[in-house]
């Protein structure tokens, strides 16, 4: 059994409202348990929303409030992105589920890549919000791009 990104098994819950299925991921979930998680949402996110960037660190300084996740027009949302982290730790834990299959790049599920936060497309080292956390906790995480 594993979490995965909801987005990555066809649940419209991105911020432009629609999702980002891949077909591999989807077949997998055919043969093992895939639990849906989007952390955004659990983080009492609307869909859609505003897409959000962390500026000047990645998750980990998220969690260590040392950097901010942000909208576009500077809004601060790095309290439900937080939250979120931590809702889908609760469930990780919940079923005693040790790894996860995670969306790349996003400020939430991106693992070992994300935008840099000025909005331009730019991609840098880092961890989204609760990528970090999962592995602050010990849980294995895979990306959507081990299934290309
Ligand atoms: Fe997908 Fe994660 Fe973004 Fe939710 S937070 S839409 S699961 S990438």
């Amino acid at each position: 059994m594993k979490l995965c990104s909801a987005c990555l098994l066809g649940i419209n819950c991105r911020y432009n409202g629609v999702s980002k299925p891949n077909e591999k991921i989807i077949a997998l979930s055919k043969s093992e348990v895939l639990i849906p998680v989007c952390p955004e949402q659990l983080g009492e996110q609307a869909t859609p929303r505003p897409n959000a960037e962390i500026k000047g660190g990645d998750g980990l300084d998220v969690l260590n409030n040392k950097v901010k996740v942000i909208e576009p027009d500077g809004n601060d949302v790095s309290s439900n992105f937080v939250c979120g982290a931590e809702e889908v730790l609760k469930i990780a834990k919940l079923l005693g589920i040790k790894e996860a299959i995670l969306k790349q790049r996003s400020p939430s599920c991106g693992s070992g890549q994300i935008y840099d936060g000025t909005f331009s497309g730019t991609i840098k080292k880092g961890d989204g919000v609760t990528a970090a956390l999962l592995k602050l906790n010990g849980i294995e995480i895979l990306s959507e791009d081990d299934f290309k």
